[in-house]
């Protein structure tokens, strides 16, 4: 089941797979940005893990709550209230909700993303972390009939192919945006720091 330890498990994951990949998402970073992204996560999920260690939530919004509100406090750049808008919607959604469903799970983070579309003003396709999270999104969704396991790892996949496809996009928002035309041939690094989260997430359910 959906409950706070699954939440706090992804959380975890999450953290542990932006340490394992900080370089990597710094390196995407610095074609197309300021080569921080990777520092900016590390640090901002580093202290996600450290708060739920410390006074771990016994809600799933409660846990995404908290988060949120580290990434918010910690992270400089621009995806910390990105990812912290992300979060906290997605979270609210859920209200006290000792457990939450596949379907529901789908639901909030569709709220969550589209958050993240209002509050950055990106839309699917501006080479952004909306380009991971809304495929992963529209999979979970189509998948909501299936175990946490199987539609989690449908997402994941729609994720991965969507960070991939950015590439031959051209940023419209964010600092890569300033590229303009330049922009294009580079993975993005938020989309696929995105992917990561989404992998995370298929992790703590397998
Ligand atoms: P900064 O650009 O402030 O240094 P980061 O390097 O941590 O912040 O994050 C950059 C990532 O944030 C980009 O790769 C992109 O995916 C995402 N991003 C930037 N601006 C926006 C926006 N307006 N909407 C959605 N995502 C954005
Ligand atoms: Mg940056
Ligand atoms: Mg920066």
């Amino acid at each position: 089941t959906l409950d706070a330890e699954f939440f706090r498990r992804w959380m975890a994951g999450t953290a542990a797979a932006v340490e394992a990949d900080a370089d990597r998402l710094t390196e995407l970073d610095s074609p197309i940005g300021d080569a921080d992204h990777g520092s900016n996560l590390r640090r901002g999920f580093a202290a996600v893990a450290a708060a739920l260690e410390k006074e771990p939530p016994d809600t799933p919004g409660g846990v995404l709550a908290l988060a949120s509100r580290q990434l918010i406090s910690t992270v400089g750049g621009a995806s910390g209230p990105l990812y912290g808008m992300l979060l906290r919607r997605t979270g609210k959604t859920f209200g006290d909700a000792a457990q939450v469903s596949v379907a529901e799970f789908a639901q909030a983070l569709r709220v969550g993303a589209d958050a993240v579309a209002q509050l950055g003003g990106a839309a699917a396709g501006d080479k952004t972390m909306l380009d991971a999270l809304l495929p992963g999104v529209e999979a979970l969704d189509a998948a909501r009939g299936e175990e946490p396991r199987v539609a989690f790892a449908a997402a994941r996949d729609a994720a991965e192919s969507g960070a991939l496809a950015t590439v031959p996009l051209r940023a419209r928002k964010g600092r890569a945006s300033y590229l303009g035309e330049r922009s294009v041939g580079h993975q993005d690094p938020g989309a696929t720091s995105s992917a990561l989260l989404l992998r995370a997430l298929a992790e703590a359910a397998a």
